[in-house]
């Protein structure tokens, strides 16, 4: 099979919303508006470290403004660059879209290597990264609102928005800065899990349609699936973790930077994640087989493969070799323009990754709201949704004592009944439920158009749609 030549990041998004915009039918001029990238400011700063002046490069792009605030993470990694920042950009403005998160698409990035640097250092770097882009509006809570992504996480966002309320002292808004904080500096729970959480809800709700799951040539549940994991990162292993032990599927294949971990019996998640944190690598790991070539078995037959490391693994040198039956992209990016060609002729179903790895911005809206509203999900409604089941409760008692009913409540009911849900539990429950409308969404699309063939170019129909409805109802 010929394979097409392989484009950059920010051209292979552009060749996917290409795609989707070929089959509808949008005003001239506003297509070309959409695909743009607004702009991409680049910084050099300069932090003394260890006795020395150090020059960082970061960026932080804007995609599209249709919403305000624009939303998307900050990431820590040697390899970035602008055309990355932009490519990732312009992912965020679709996520944000398909799951109906308010936002626009934004990204940011600062070229070093993390572990190179104390904690200190990071602390001292990020706070200086922070005030040259707030004093730019390129973090503010109404305008850009920046989140974790590779090579960052809760530390980082805590110091981001420690740095912007010194900044602001006035506004009282001031925490909404930035998503993905620690509990205790105004985050929420269950953010942390969220993009891992994310790719679950995704694939239970896949396995919730039979057609579907026969187009991957598969049958049945998740229980027993056969799925590879490529980054035992936070994304990769919440998913990978969650999927094992709630679902049953079988993780029979973990490849990590310096090699892969395979086991046909299935591998313990918890125990990997322990070994690599010990080992900085699954090299050693005795409950399973070392593959040192780790891309080979990226290559190995599975059910579900989910890269959830970076962007571009899957492309047109390995593509042909691809056997997984279905791809969930965890990671943004990770199959290239060319290589999802190939993917869609064979016929290999690809769960794009603007529908799964959402769950982060969806939980990040859910912080961000509450930020805005400064009180505690739940805190206001439990009282008064309390009192209603409490009279319901009350009643239920009186005639199960009074012999009017032909049965009795169970010890301990009532208690469990008026308990309410936590966070957690809403938390988890908006985030599934968006799975849930975003992925059906997309189903319909693929299913009711025979010019569409894949679920990404059915997301991006639904996304694209959104956007450019948005556009119109405001005006350029
Ligand atoms: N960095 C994550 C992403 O790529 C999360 C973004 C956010 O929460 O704003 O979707």
């Amino acid at each position: 099979m010929s394979v097409p030549a392989e484009p950059s990041f920010r051209d292979s998004v552009d060749l996917m919303f290409n795609r989707a915009v070929a089959l509808m039918d949008l005003e001239p001029g506003l297509e070309e508006k959409i695909r743009v990238c607004n702009a991409t400011y680049t910084v050099r700063f300069g932090v003394r470290l260890r006795g020395g002046i150090h020059t960082f490069t970061g960026y932080r792009s804007v995609h599209s403004e249709h919403m305000e605030p624009v939303k998307g993470g900050i990431r820590y990694a040697t390899g970035v660059h602008q055309d990355e920042v932009e490519a990732l950009a312009a992912l965020m403005t679709y996520k944000c879209a398909l799951v109906e998160t308010p936002f626009g698409g934004s990204k940011g990035g600062l070229c070093l290597d993390p572990r190179e640097y104390s904690e200190e250092e990071l602390e001292r770097i990020t706070r200086r990264f922070t005030y040259e882009l707030a004093k730019r509006d390129l973090i503010n809570p109404s305008q850009n609102v920046p989140a974790p992504d590779m090579g960052t996480g809760e530390r980082e966002m805590a110091w981001i928005a420690d740095q912007y309320q010194r900044m602001n002292t006035t506004d009282i808004n001031a925490r909404a800065c930035v998503t993905g904080k620690p509990a205790h500096a105004g985050g929420i729970q269950g953010r942390v899990e969220a993009t891992g959480r994310g790719v679950q809800y995704a694939l239970r709700e896949f396995f919730r349609h039979p057609e579907d799951v026969k187009a991957a040539r598969l049958s049945g549940s998740l229980h027993g699936k056969r799925i590879i994991v490529q980054g035992l990162g936070n994304v990769g292993y919440h998913a990978a973790k969650f999927l094992a032990e709630e679902d049953g599927a079988k993780i029979v294949g973990i490849v990590e930077r310096d090699g892969a971990i395979t086991s046909e019996s299935g591998l313990d998640v918890e125990a990997v994640h322990g070994w690599i944190g010990r080992h900085g690598g699954v090299k050693g790991f005795a409950d399973g087989t070392f593959v040192e070539d780790g891309a080979k078995v990226l290559e190995e037959d599975c059910d579900v493969l989910i890269p959830a490391a970076l962007e571009g693994v899957i492309n047109r040198d390995n593509v042909s070799r691809i056997r997984a039956r279905m791809i969930v992209e965890a990671a943004n990016g990770p199959i290239t323009a060319a290589a999802d060609e190939v993917l869609r002729k064979a016929g290999t179903v690809v769960i794009p990754d603007l529908y799964a790895n959402a769950g982060g911005v969806t939980v990040s809206y859910f912080e961000w709201v509450k930020n805005l509203s400064h009180i505690r999900f739940g805190r206001m409604q439990r009282r008064q949704e309390e009192a209603r089941h409490e009279l319901l409760i009350n009643e239920l008692e009186r005639l199960s004592r009074d012999k009017e009913l032909g049965w009795t409540l169970s010890p301990g009911f009532k208690e469990k009944y008026l308990r309410g849900a936590d966070e957690l539990e809403l938390v988890r429950s908006g985030l599934d439920d968006t799975m849930r409308t975003a992925y059906q969404a997309m189903r319909k699309v693929w299913h009711s158009r025979e010019d569409v063939a894949d679920l990404r170019t059915a997301a991006y129909l639904v996304a694209i749609e959104r956007v450019s409805a948005s556009y119109r109802a405001k005006g350029l």
